[in-house]
């Protein structure tokens, strides 16, 4: 398992040198990725929030309220849930984690994904990180979804099915393209892997992923598991897009 082999060696590294923030480069006292400071300007995501998609409210009202989006244009999951917003400062932690090789930022940032996902992991049979095609896997040498899949895996106990999807065509990269563009990228560019159609029918699945934008991959995701006959479809990230609610 290469990402398995990356951990170990980070872990090598890290107790041999001493950590740095990522983002200020300062000495950490403690091992991990982030200094305190920056540590706290993490613009998180928590409770209030809509209880489909988990867009933050302001507010609590006490009850369970849906935002405007799903109330108009329901997602095609039953449950999602987001560390934090995608931002500069949450852009550069995923831009690293995606292609800086920085494999233990992923170990601090697992257990807040393990956090978010307290609402449903719980019920789902099987964690299926949203997949990179082969190409691009040849590329980076680990998927990060599955990177952070695999660590929720071990702090929830629910199993990953790592290949439990596939993508079928290389789409170009998604930074840029407007939404409409993004949604004809990636529409019938995923499937499911068929070798597992008996386990997928009727099963609860989470989908993790690491940042959702337009919503376009979740979507054609979402896709492919219903065809599937997939029962229950939560969706984690660890950053989402929130102004203005793509
Ligand atoms: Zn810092
Ligand atoms: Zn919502």
């Amino acid at each position: 398992m290469h990402a398995t082999l990356h951990m170990l060696s980070h872990l090598v590294v890290t107790t041999l040198f001493p950590s740095r923030c990522l983002i200020c480069h300062d000495l950490l006292q403690e091992t991990g990725s982030l200094c305190r400071d920056h540590f706290h300007a993490l613009n998180l995501v928590g409770d209030p929030c809509c209880t489909l998609c988990g867009f933050p409210f302001e507010f609590s009202s006490g009850e369970s309220v849906l935002c405007a989006e799903c109330i108009h244009n329901p997602p095609a999951y039953d449950t999602g849930r987001t560390v934090m917003h995608y931002d500069s400062l949450s852009r550069v932690l995923i831009t690293r984690l995606k292609y800086g090789d920085y494999t233990d930022l992923a170990v601090t940032l697992a257990p807040m994904l393990h956090r978010a996902g307290g609402a449903f992991l719980s019920d789902c049979d099987m964690i299926i990180p949203v997949p990179l095609h082969w190409r691009r896997l040849l590329q980076r040498t680990y998927n990060q979804s599955a990177l952070l899949g695999g660590l929720v895996s071990q702090l929830s106990g629910v199993p990953m099915l790592p290949d439990g999807m596939v993508r079928t065509r290389h789409t170009p990269q998604q930074a840029g393209l407007d939404r409409k563009d993004r949604l004809k990228n990636v529409k019938r560019a995923f499937t499911v892997n068929h070798r597992h159609a008996d386990r997928l029918a009727g099963a609860r699945v989470c989908l993790i992923d690491d940042v959702i934008t337009t919503g376009a991959t979740i979507d054609a995701c979402c896709r492919a598991l219903k065809q599937a006959r997939v029962e229950k479809i939560y969706v984690l990230s660890m950053a989402r897009t929130l102004r203005g609610h793509a």
